[in-house]
């Protein structure tokens, strides 16, 4: 019988008859329901930080279940957990004791946070005419309305018809390209700059240090927040809490997801730096934010995502990160010498990808290499393949799915 199962990002008319339907997972690996064992080369879809069937999540979630599944954060209300987790996380962040956490289900919840506050701030400091946003090109910020006119990957913006039109794009990796944009806008006009620090989906690209470095100063010269998308790169993905700490990037406000609870359960949300927050907080202000979801501060996910930093803290895997990341690097670039690998892309913690000839041959990798037993994915234009490990890989399932890529340029190429 053909599924009922509207898949996200699907051909439908394809998928309907050939789902993998996977019912078991542990450390790296997940199993289907014929009992194939897969390796998890992307933690899903970058979340899966700690690896797969941890316990200590499934009894936390279950204890707060025991007590109060949740109740709404509207107005007044809070959890313990919701609480607890804000605290923690902006102790986490390097935006100091005074910055706060606005708390969603997810990344695409987050993005229209960032750029509703990110208005909402300007209007509420007097200055309405500040309402473009800037994304980069190949940028990925999920896919609500906010997201899909943020992000530049075409197909994810086709068929809508116009898109926000005070978003505007600017180079990804050429801050002079950003400088020139500002200019010809009107820095005047601009309230934000969105900026994953490496870019994901979009075919993990890390613009560099210098871009970032030049792009942070633009955007402090002309007042233009600075919103780091830390989706994929929060919670340790880089070997640092946050990318914005390695790579110093000072964010105005900082968007977050996956990592947060590895998965396990959705959250997600916004750190928001005492600057922006100010408007809001300050005694005597009469501005609320008119913002927010029924699960904003779901005790039960905010539980998952306390049981998971616990884990990735007690099991020292941000240190982990940093051990692989060499290893990774050196790893993949011994593909670099096969005639159809154009470019290895690697060296910051454990985000690689495999850049080949075509988007067609990444997609025979794609599935050859779902038939040797690891999962990958095609990002950017489809000719890179992704390769953002659980940090609890270990060193010989990494010489493993290494190997595994190299047999499958061979076979397929
Ligand atoms: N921002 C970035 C950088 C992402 O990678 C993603 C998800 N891949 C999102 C936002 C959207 O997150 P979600 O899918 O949880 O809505």
């Amino acid at each position: 019988m053909t599924t009922k199962f509207w898949h996200p990002q699907a051909l439908m008319s394809t998928v309907k008859n050939s789902e993998i339907v996977l019912v078991r997972g542990e450390g790296s690996h997940v199993w289907t329901d014929n009992g194939t064992k897969l390796f998890d080369a992307t933690a899903g879809l970058w979340y899966a930080n700690i690896g797969h069937g941890q316990r200590a999540v499934t009894e936390a979630v279950s204890k707060q279940m025991d007590e109060l599944e949740t109740f709404h954060t509207f107005g007044a209300f809070a959890n313990p957990m919701a609480k607890d987790v804000c605290e923690r996380i902006v102790g986490l962040a390097p935006m100091g004791p005074d910055a706060s956490v606005f708390l969603v289900s997810g990344g695409s919840d987050a993005i229209d946070t960032a750029a509703k506050l990110a208005r909402r701030y300007f209007t509420a400091t007097g200055r309405p005419e500040k309402r473009v946003i800037v994304s980069r090109e190949n940028a990925y910020h999920g896919l609500h309305g906010f997201g899909t006119a943020l992000g530049w990957m075409e197909g994810n913006r086709a068929g809508y018809g116009d898109l926000d039109p005070d978003i505007i794009r600017a180079s990804a990796t050429d801050w002079s390209d950003v400088e020139k944009v500002f200019a010809n806008t009107g820095p005047e006009l601009i309230a934000a700059f969105f900026c994953e620090p490496i870019i994901g989906a979009g075919g993990a690209i890390f613009p560099g240090q210098e871009y970032l470095t030049k792009v942070r100063e633009l955007c402090r010269q002309h007042d233009i927040l600075f919103v780091a998308d830390e989706v994929i790169t929060g919670f340790g993905r880089t070997g640092t809490w946050f990318a914005s700490e390695r790579f110093n990037l000072d964010p105005d406000m900082i968007t977050f997801a996956k990592g947060v609870t590895s998965g396990y359960l959705p959250l997600g949300g916004v750190v928001i730096s005492p600057k922006v927050g100010a408007p809001f907080w300050d005694d005597g202000s009469e501005i609320p934010f008119k913002h927010g979801m029924t699960y904003s501060g779901h005790a039960s996910c905010c539980a998952a995502a306390m049981a998971n930093l616990d884990i990735l803290e007690n099991d020292g895997l941000l240190q982990r990160v940093t051990d692989l990341e060499k290893p990774l690097a050196e790893a993949l670039n011994s593909l670099d010498d096969h005639p159809d690998v154009v470019q290895i892309r690697s060296g910051v913690g454990l985000i690689g990808g495999v850049v080949v000839s075509s988007p067609q041959l990444g997609a025979r990798m794609e599935a050859d290499l779902l038939e040797r037993g690891v999962i990958t994915r095609k990002i950017g234009d489809g000719s890179a393949l992704q390769v953002s490990p659980p940090f609890v890989m270990t060193d010989d399932e990494m010489a493993w799915m290494v190997d595994q890529f190299r047999a499958s340029l061979n076979a397929v190429s």
